[in-house]
């Protein structure tokens, strides 16, 4: 029988991300943003959609866009035009989102990412537009038995929130490049100060497209929009889900057809929301109660000279400059606080590489153990490298060091302190330290001592932690290593 060649499938995928900006107020109106207030106390006319009442476009909100859009590199709009989006639901006040449909704000950009593509050149995604747009309330669907059983309530609170949504190209091709392009994409929008970048709290929101071709194919295949992903690790399991179904439709003959998603985390699987076919037709058209306004150049460079150092250029110059490894850059700038404070911490201890292991190191244990930021703990730059100072200068050894380390975090005072509170100073005091060696090497005469004599180096070993148990930590192994040998040896 002849056997038949399986056709190989390339995925292609492009997202969508929703940032809500962080802006004192809304994007139309004078209410202020805060989540978790109460239900609807932060509303007017004309968030609530009254009749009669028009709104006004926030410039900070403008300025976040321009900021994003210039971080993605994009080409910044030289006016702004708003369109209605109308569509009917109940947490959409008006029955219209005011959006940008034909002049985004910000468009051709692209985002670097920190990997390569299936040539080994490094990957490179297109943004294709960044446009400004307000959130919709949010609609609270209550538990059967508890109060306000089975209905469902609606929040307006959201409802007229800034957003940016940023629309990638189709330029992604595997779950993993999806799972690379968002933590990449959050972790430069982090270096801007725009957003609170949370997916828990819905101010960052994904949905993702996908489809698949045959390999070699330039023509792309009907793809789907997957929602409901609440976190990047969600996306990248739904888009797996969704190549293995679109190969399991394909490889069985059967067609696809264009359709909006919902990704069931529990059940792992995609189920159908609705087809694009019968979607909402959103007769988009201008928004007539705003005029078109301009953006006049020299904002945007006044913009663009405000931006941070981004982390692209920032990870390249510390391999430059303070000469860390590529792993320990790509990992310190991946997170803006954390690279500041390594700055800082440098700029007072001219050994780049050191402060890079205790950043990389210790720090970073700290934080995962507290489920914490750099901003959390009661550590400053000039206490680290205090810290590590003690250590070079034989005040402390590497043990003591570290206990140091996880108190001074908790209580913001400096390294010296710490220690002298905790009693961990290493002691000068040589007569005190061969008084304990003495003492354990006439304790252990018959056995360790005997075993080291006899070439056994393991024995050194274990007569170093009986001194160093007696002394409570306070010396510095080595020297007590070639103390105890010298001892030993008779020189
Ligand atoms: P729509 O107007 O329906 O929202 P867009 O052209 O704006 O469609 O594309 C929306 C998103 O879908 C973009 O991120 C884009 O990269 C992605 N996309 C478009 N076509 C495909 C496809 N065939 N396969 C995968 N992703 C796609
Ligand atoms: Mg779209
Ligand atoms: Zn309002």
């Amino acid at each position: 029988m002849p056997t038949a060649t399986k056709t190989e499938y390339e995925p292609v995928i492009g997202l969508e991300v929703h940032v809500q900006l962080k802006t004192a107020s809304k994007m139309f109106c004078g209410c202020g943003l805060q989540f978790g207030a109460p239900a609807n106390s932060l509303t007017c006319p004309v968030c609530l959609g009254l009749p009669g009442a028009l709104p006004m476009v926030n410039r900070q909100a403008v300025e976040y866009g321009i900021r994003i859009g210039l971080a993605l590199n994009c080409q910044i709009a030289h006016r702004i035009k708003f369109d209605r989006k109308n569509y009917f639901y109940p947490d959409l006040p008006k029955g219209y989102q005011i959006s940008q449909y034909d002049e985004p704000l910000c468009f051709d950009g692209v985002l670097q990412m920190p990997i390569h593509d299936q040539n080994g050149n490094p990957k490179v995604c297109t943004i294709t537009r960044a446009h400004l747009e307000e959130d919709a309330g949010k609609s609270i669907h209550m538990d059967a038995g508890g109060p306000g059983g089975g209905s469902t309530l609606v929040d307006l609170n959201r409802a007229g929130t800034p957003l940016i949504e940023i629309v990638g190209g189709p330029d992604l091709r595997s779950p993993e490049e999806a799972y690379v392009y968002l933590n990449t994409l959050k972790r430069n929008l982090s270096y801007l100060g725009v957003s609170d970048l949370s997916m828990e709290k819905g101010s960052l929101r994904c949905d993702a497209n996908v489809s698949i071709r045959p390999r070699g194919q330039e023509k792309f295949g009907v793809r789907s929009e997957i929602k409901n992903l609440n976190s990047f690790r969600m996306v990248r399991a739904a888009l797996e889900h969704e190549i293995r179904r679109h190969t399991e439709v394909l490889e069985s003959g059967g067609g696809l057809r264009q359709e909006t998603l919902l990704w069931d985390d529990e059940k792992q699987e995609t189920r159908a929301m609705r087809s694009k076919e019968e979607a909402t037709d959103y007769r988009f058209f201008p928004e007539p109660d705003l005029a078109t306004f301009d953006v006049p150049r020299e904002w945007v460079e006044e913009v663009r000279s405000s931006l941070p150092e981004m982390p692209e250029k920032r990870q390249l110059r510390f391999l430059d400059d303070y000469k860390l490894s590529q792993q320990d850059a790509v990992y310190i700038v991946g997170d803006k606080a954390l690279a500041d404070f390594y700055e800082r911490s440098v700029a007072l201890m001219d050994d780049p590489k050191k402060v890079a292991a205790w950043v990389v190191g210790e720090v970073t244990r700290e934080l995962n153990d507290r489920n914490a930021e750099i901003a959390d703990l009661k550590l400053t730059p000039a206490a680290l490298v205090e810290l590590i100072k003690l250590l070079d200068s034989g005040k402390l050894n590497n043990i003591t060091a570290k206990e140091v380390f996880h108190v001074m975090v908790g209580n913001g005072e400096g390294a010296l302190a710490t220690a002298k509170k905790l009693n961990k100073l290493i002691e000068q005091n040589d007569s005190a330290v061969d008084a304990i060696v003495n003492e354990v090497i006439a304790e252990f005469a018959d056995k360790a001592v005997a075993d080291f004599k006899a070439g056994e180096e393991k024995a050194l070993g274990f007569l170093i932690g009986q001194c160093m148990r007696k002394l409570k930590g306070k010396a510095n192994p080595k020297e007590l290593g070639a103390k105890i040998a010298a001892r030993i040896n008779g020189d």
